[in-house]
């Protein structure tokens, strides 16, 4: 289940409406967490697109899209869809903004999976690296989290920069939204 970075915190505009709080089935569909590779059937990539399409059109009417989308990038680090993002354009905007967030376990947050905890990223890639053919299931008990966030991890290991030793100043909202028009622009000339 994910949770939308607009619910952790109070905003002034709390009182508008989340858009995805009207469409759960979309929203919290387990597949929007975990995108399929490009090996998984065609029948699920396809459900995953329309479950994409769909989540994206809710994000681009919702009165809080700018706020969710800077918090989904600056703020959390969430999976699935966010501010009418993947996290994987997420990830890309980040790194255009030379930017990075811890991954979080908004499972844990929310009290959806009481017995979790909060893991630190850097003890989740050592112990990755000091036992590298334990499953991931045995890591994520190890470390008392989900296999989700174990996963949201290793992904950010592999896919994110070192963060730099002298932290960066924080992006500016029309950083995030300069970054983001860039990464949307690159992916249409791309398709
Ligand atoms: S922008 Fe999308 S994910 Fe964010 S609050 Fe609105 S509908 Fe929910």
């Amino acid at each position: 289940m994910s949770i939308h970075p607009s619910t952790t915190t109070n905003t002034a505009h709390s009182y508008e409406r989340m858009s995805c709080l009207d469409q759960p089935e979309v929203f919290q569909d387990p597949l929007l967490e975990e995108p399929p590779s490009t090996a998984a059937p065609a029948a699920v990539r396809r459900r995953y697109a329309v479950l994409e399409s769909k989540a994206q059109e809710a994000c681009h009417g919702c009165p809080l899209l700018t706020d969710c989308l800077y918090r989904a990038v600056v703020e959390h680090n969430v999976s699935g869809i966010a501010g009418g993002t993947t996290e994987r354009q997420r990830t890309e905007i980040r790194k255009r903004l030379r930017w990075s967030v811890q991954a979080e376990d908004f499972d844990t947050l929310a009290g959806v999976t009481g017995r979790h905890r909060q893991v630190d990223h850097d003890e989740v890639v050592r112990l990755r690296h000091a036992n590298p053919h334990e499953s991931l299931e045995t890591l994520a008990q190890r470390l008392g989290c989900s296999l989700s966030t174990v996963k949201r991890h290793l992904r950010r290991a592999r896919t994110e920069p070192r963060r730099p030793k002298k932290a960066p100043s924080v992006p500016t909202v029309s950083a995030v939204l300069a970054a983001y028009a860039a990464v949307i622009n690159r992916l249409r000339a791309a398709a």
